[in-house]
C-alpha cells in the first residue's frame, strides 16, 4: 500500500491550496504572466523563469494530481493525448511496449502512425490473458501499457498481476487511469510507475478544461525525460486552465461517488431492459471482470457501454431519441452523453455496430431511466 497523507477529499481540497502571493488570498490568485523576475546575479530566481517550464497555477496543480494517485512526480500537459504522446516519446529507441488491443483509439492511432518512425515495436494484446502477456514479452520489452476498464469494453486488467510480471523483466508500467479516476483505482498501489490522465474528463467534470497529465511513482530519469519533453516541446496547460481544474478538483471525490452511485443504478436498469442485449459494467456481477474490478477498485465508476438489440441504423436512432441525455462524444461531465460509439471512432473502430456508450452524469437517476425508457422504446 502506498502511504497518502491524508483523505482524498483533504487532499483534493488543500492539494492545491498554497501559494506565496503577498495578498494571503485563501484561493491562490491566477498568474497570467509568461517570465519571471531574474536575481541580480541575471539568472533564474526562486521556481520560476517561464511559464512554458513552469508556472505558481501549474505547480499547484501537479502538486495535487502527485498527492491524489500517491506519486513523487506529475507533469501537466494541455491535453490526454500530448502526456500520452510524451510517455512514449520518452522510450529508449528501439523498444517494445505491449499495448491493450482495445486501448484508447487516439492512443492506437498515434502508435500506428508514428510508432515506426519513432522506432518503437509495439504488440496490441487481450491484456486480460495474462498468458497472452507473457507470450509476448520479447527481449527488448521496456513497458507494459494498461487501461483497466477498457474503452468501450470494460475489460479489467488484473493490475498486481501484470505489474509482477512487468517486474520479473525490469520493464514499467504505465496505466490510463482517466476512466476509474483517482477515487475509485490508484495503479501505484498494485505497482505502476507512471499513471496518465486525461482531466479533460472527471477531474475537470465540466466539459470545459482540455488537459492531461503523468504522475510518475519515483522522481527517476523516465520522468526527467517526460519533464524535458513538457518543458521544451510546450504542450503545456495555461495558467487559467490550471486555476480552474485546481478549482474542479476540489470536489472532484463527492462528485464521482455520485458518479459511481447514478451508473451502478443505471446499469441495473439497462440489464433488465428487454431491448438490451449485453450491458458492460464493472459494477455488475454478471461483468466478466467483477471479481478482479471489486478487487482493485473502491468503486466502478460512470461510463457503462451496452448492445442495443437492433441494426446499426436502429442503435443511432435510438440515440437520437433521448430528450435529456445529450448526444456527444467524450465523458465525464456532470450532464450525461451518450454516443454510438462506432461512428464516432471512424474508420480504425473496432467497437461493434450495435454498441452505445454512456457517461452518466450527476442529474436525478430517475430522470435519466425515464429519458433511457422513452429512447430506448
Ligand atoms: C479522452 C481520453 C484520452 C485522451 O485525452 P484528451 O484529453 O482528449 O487528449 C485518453 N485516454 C482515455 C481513456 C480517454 O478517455
Amino acid at each position: 500500500m502506498i502511504k497518502k497523507s491524508k483523505n482524498i477529499e483533504t487532499i483534493a481540497i488543500h492539494g492545491s491550496l498554497e501559494h506565496s502571493s503577498g495578498s494571503r488570498s485563501v484561493v491562490p490568485p491566477i498568474e497570467v504572466s509568461t517570465n519571471f523576475e531574474h536575481s541580480e546575479a541575471g539568472h533564474q530566481d526562486g521556481d520560476y523563469l517561464y511559464t512554458r517550464h513552469s508556472n505558481p497555477n501549474r505547480l499547484q496543480l501537479e502538486k495535487v494530481l502527485a498527492e491524489l494517485e500517491g506519486g513523487e512526480a506529475c507533469a501537466a500537459f494541455s491535453s490526454g493525448m500530448a502526456a500520452i504522446g510524451s510517455v512514449f516519446q520518452a522510450m529508449e529507441e528501439g523498444s517494445h511496449t505491449i499495448v491493450p488491443e482495445d486501448v484508447y483509439h487516439g492512443t492506437r492511432k498515434t502508435l500506428n502512425t508514428f510508432g515506426k518512425r519513432w522506432n518503437l515495436e509495439f504488440t496490441f494484446t487481450d491484456m486480460r490473458d495474462l498468458e497472452q502477456v507473457q507470450n509476448n514479452i520479447r527481449p527488448n520489452t521496456k513497458m507494459i501499457y494498461a487501461e483497466t476498464p477498457s474503452n468501450p469494453l470494460m475489460h479489467i486488467t488484473d493490475l498486481e498481476k501484470v505489474c509482477a510480471l512487468a517486474k520479473t523483466i525490469n520493464a514499467k508500467v504505465c496505466v490510463d487511469n482517466t476512466w476509474p479516476s483517482p477515487l475509485n483505482l490508484n495503479p501505484i498501489e498494485f505497482g505502476a510507475d507512471l499513471v496518465m490522465h486525461s482531466t479533460t474528463k472527471y477531474l475537470a467534470g465540466h466539459s470545459d478544461i482540455l488537459g492531461g497529465a503523468i504522475i510518475s511513482a519515483k522522481q527517476d530519469e523516465m520522468f526527467d525525460r517526460i519533464r524535458t519533453i513538457q518543458q521544451g516541446q510546450g504542450a503545456v496547460p495555461s495558467a487559467r486552465d490550471c486555476w480552474l481544474l485546481c478549482r474542479s478538483i476540489r470536489s472532484f471525490p463527492y462528485r464521482m461517488r455520485a458518479h459511481n452511485e447514478n451508473a451502478q443504478k443505471l446499469a441495473e436498469f439497462l440489464s433488465d431492459h428487454p431491448k438490451i442485449k449485453e450491458v458492460y459494467y464493472p459494477g455488475l456481477e454478471s461483468h466478466q471482470g467483477y471479481e478482479i474490478a471489486r478487487a482493485q477498485m473502491s468503486g466502478f465508476g460512470g461510463m457503462i457501454s451496452f448492445l442495443f438489440d437492433g441494426t446499426e441504423e436502429e442503435s443511432l436512432k435510438a440515440v437520437a431519441s433521448s430528450k435529456l441525455i445529450t448526444r456527444a462524444t467524450s465523458l465525464g461531465g456532470i450532464e450525461s452523453t451518450w454516443e454510438h460509439r462506432r461512428s464516432s471512432e471512424g474508420d480504425q473502430s473496432h467497437s461493434p455496430e450495435n454498441l452505445i456508450r454512456l457517461s452518466v452524469g450527476l442529474e436525478h437517476p430517475d430522470d435519466l431511466i425515464e429519458d433511457l425508457k422513452q429512447a430506448l422504446g
